[in-house]
């Protein structure tokens, strides 16, 4: 158990306008209120007055939760405050001061890169909610997107876009990206990012990486999954404040309706275990994306930004105490690890890893971002199944309900129309019986049958409405007598919800019938019953076609998911296919470059066989030469000596 950390921050005071800070005095790490409300102290971990830049307070405040993130555990931060208090600049920053998303974002690829005893898949998402209504940043046009739960992934949005990525300049783009969709045919740029509040999640798995058996995943082998969310509400002001009307009204009012939950979950979470009751976490979308980062598995930490000016004193009080209560919250942060099949990384990496290992010789980019690629596009093809999935079991839910529908209409239908046949006898009885002493049993045919007919149950009035058929002549009280014998609990429930009044009449005073039930007797009219019957019997119709319609509707949409169901399975049979095809491609890559080597080194043999031939050549011919120069010298020392005892014989001869 570990309480939120919390920390108030100023942004610098408007040019000219000085801070109001004559209303409250800091001291350490505690502001205390001056002036009414007075007396009252806040203590935070932190108070950032405007001389912390955003890397300071990214060291102070958050980067403890980033490297826990990187090591299991969920995270969250996020900026409370009102408009133009500073919770874009502290989330997003600048380009001269980055802000805790960038921040975060290259200190996870620092960290993960660093720890090089585990392996990591890191995808991303960016999310906006405006109007109370979930919309992807990162693809534009999916819009309105559902919050589902599931007992692996918890809450989640479904058809969210996650894009896997491997790098911190690659997040950037896809945060640029996130912006501009976000911004897209919007009038007013201020105004949309005041009203919106914007979620940026890391989702972050790592696996320990065995250095015998790289790639190889048992199903022993512990996942960790983290969810990193990184928040920039907005504004908290009251509305009646910026006075705004029409779209803007409405917009407010969402944001406060979600603001307003937001500050009664974390009041409800404030009060001791025993007070608290209900926390209204499903009350927004908001808190229901939260949940975990407020009195659950997450550390978090909250920045409250305030505006030091005079005129913002009162949102500044709003703030403050909205972080003192925020401050009594307690999480319970704990490493998720899990063994099932709901990590990505689990599921993707026999088949990626195998391929990654083959390819890590050739050290190529370019077959790095292939893998990249084709990552990104299982994990698409994954989640669109997913969706579709889900949308095929609500519409067969959707269907199942019409189908029900329709068979209960058809029913109602056929005893509405024996119910014609047999009001239709009665009356021509009636008739042909009106001056006669009429007996019970004679009617008793079709009263027990209307009696015992069950669909009268669930029709009380039409079930009052033929009872008097048999008034005109009974003095007693017949339908005591009756339900004796054939109504059950049930009909007596219903016959007492539609006339106990009458009924209690008919017991008392039996003249009085005819006088309390005056438009029944009407009915007793076949023609009328006749022309009620069949009017209801033509609505029941025209409802049993609309529904029949609907569900031919349904089962059109329902055909046309499951076909995308099965071009999606197609597509991922394909992406398989290509998987594999890469993979025999870079098998034949291999086996080429092995044969490649193997001339290579039979080349490099024959040179060195060649080399020594020229040496043993080179070494003879250094002999010859040697010998040839020894022969040569002897010879010219011959023939100098020849020449010398040529000249000298002559002499000799002379003398
Ligand atoms: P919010 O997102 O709360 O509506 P912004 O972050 O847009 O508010 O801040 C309003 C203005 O104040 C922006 O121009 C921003 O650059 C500036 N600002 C906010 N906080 C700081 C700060 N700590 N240092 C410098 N400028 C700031
Ligand atoms: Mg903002």
């Amino acid at each position: 158990m570990e309480k939120i950390s919390v920390a108030i921050r100023f942004r610098p005071s408007a040019a000219g306008d000085p801070p109001a800070d004559r209303h409250w005095r800091v001291q350490d790490k505690s502001i205390s209120l001056v002036g009414p409300g007075s007396g009252v102290s806040f203590a935070f971990d932190h108070v950032f007055d405007p001389s912390y830049t955003n890397a300071m307070v990214y060291d102070l405040l958050i980067k403890s939760i980033i490297q826990a993130a990187v090591d299991g555990f969920n995270g969250t931060a996020f900026a409370y405050g009102q408009t133009s208090s500073g919770k874009t600049f502290t989330m997003s920053g600048s380009e001269e001061e980055p802000g805790i998303i960038p921040l975060a974002v290259e200190d996870v690829f620092r960290t993960t890169k660093m720890t090089t005893d585990r392996e990591f898949l890191i995808r991303v998402s960016y999310m906006e909610i405006y109007n109370e209504e979930i919309n992807d940043l990162l693809t534009l046009g999916n819009q309105k997107l559902p919050i589902h739960e599931s007992l692996e992934r918890g809450f989640f949005v479904a058809g969210l876009r996650e894009e896997i990525v491997n790098s911190a300049e690659q997040v950037f783009e896809l945060l640029k990206h996130g912006e501009a969709n976000r911004h897209f045919g919007e009038t007013n740029m201020n105004a949309r990012s005041s009203r919106s509040h914007t979620i940026f999640r890391m989702v972050i798995e790592s696996s320990k990486r065995n250095p015998m058996n790289l790639g190889d995943v048992s199903n022993t082998d512990a996942i960790r999954v983290s969810v990193l969310n990184l928040v920039d509400l907005a504004g908290s002001e009251r509305i009646a404040k910026t006075g705004a009307g029409g779209v803007r009204l409405k917009e407010g009012k969402h944001i406060n309706k979600s603001l307003m939950i937001l500050g009664n979950v974390i009041n409800k979470l404030s009060e001791s275990g025993r007070q608290r009751g209900h926390i209204p976490y499903r009350d927004s979308k908001l808190t229901r994306i939260l949940q975990p980062a407020l009195g659950g598995n997450s550390k978090t930490s909250i920045i409250c930004t305030v505006a030091p000016e005079e005129v913002h004193i009162e949102e500044t009080r709003g703030t403050l105490q909205f972080a003192s209560r925020a401050k009594r919250i307690t999480n319970c942060a704990q490493v998720n690890e899990i063994l099932t099949d709901a990590a990505l990384l689990k599921r993707q990496k026999l088949e990626i890893e195998e391929l990654r290992r083959k390819l890590q010789g050739s050290h190529s980019e370019i077959l790095e971002q292939v893998i990249l690629k084709q990552r990104n596009d299982m994990h698409k093809s994954e989640l669109e199944r997913e969706r579709l999935a889900m949308e095929l079991e609500e519409e067969r839910k959707a269907r199942e309900t019409l189908e029900l529908c329709i068979k209960e209409q058809q029913r109602k239908i056929q005893n509405l129309s024996s119910l014609s046949i047999s009001s239709y006898n009665t009356s021509i009885s009636t008739q042909q019986k009106v001056n006669s002493t009429i007996m019970f049993d004679e009617l008793s045919v079709s009263r027990s049958d209307v009696f015992r007919t069950p669909n009268f149950k669930a029709m009380a009035d039409d079930f009052v409405v033929k009872r008097p058929s048999s008034f005109k002549t009974v003095d007693s009280n017949p339908i005591l007598e009756n339900f004796d014998n054939t109504a059950d609990e049930d009909l007596w429930m219903q016959l007492n919800k539609g006339c106990i009044t009458d009924l209690d009449t008919l017991q008392m005073t039996p003249n009085m019938k005819h006088q309390s039930l005056p438009s029944l007797e009407m009915s007793l009219e076949p023609s009328v019953d006749d022309k009620i019957s069949s009017k209801r019997h033509h609505s029941l119709e025209t409802d049993c076609g609309f529904d029949r319609e609907q569900l031919e509707a349904l089962r059109e949409k329902c055909t046309i998911r499951e076909r995308e169901c099965s071009l999606l399975r197609e597509e991922k049979a394909s992406l398989v296919e290509a998987l594999s095809l890469s993979k025999q491609d870079n098998e034949q890559f291999r086996a080429q470059k092995e044969e490649l080597l193997k001339e290579l080194n039979t080349e490099k043999q024959k040179m060195k066989e060649l080399k020594e031939e020229i040496r043993q050549f080179s070494l003879a011919f250094h002999q010859r030469e040697g010998l040839l120069t020894s022969i040569y010298t002897k010879s010219k020392a011959m023939m100098e000596n020849l020449n010398v005892s040529k000249v000298s014989i002559p002499e000799v001869c002379d003398s």
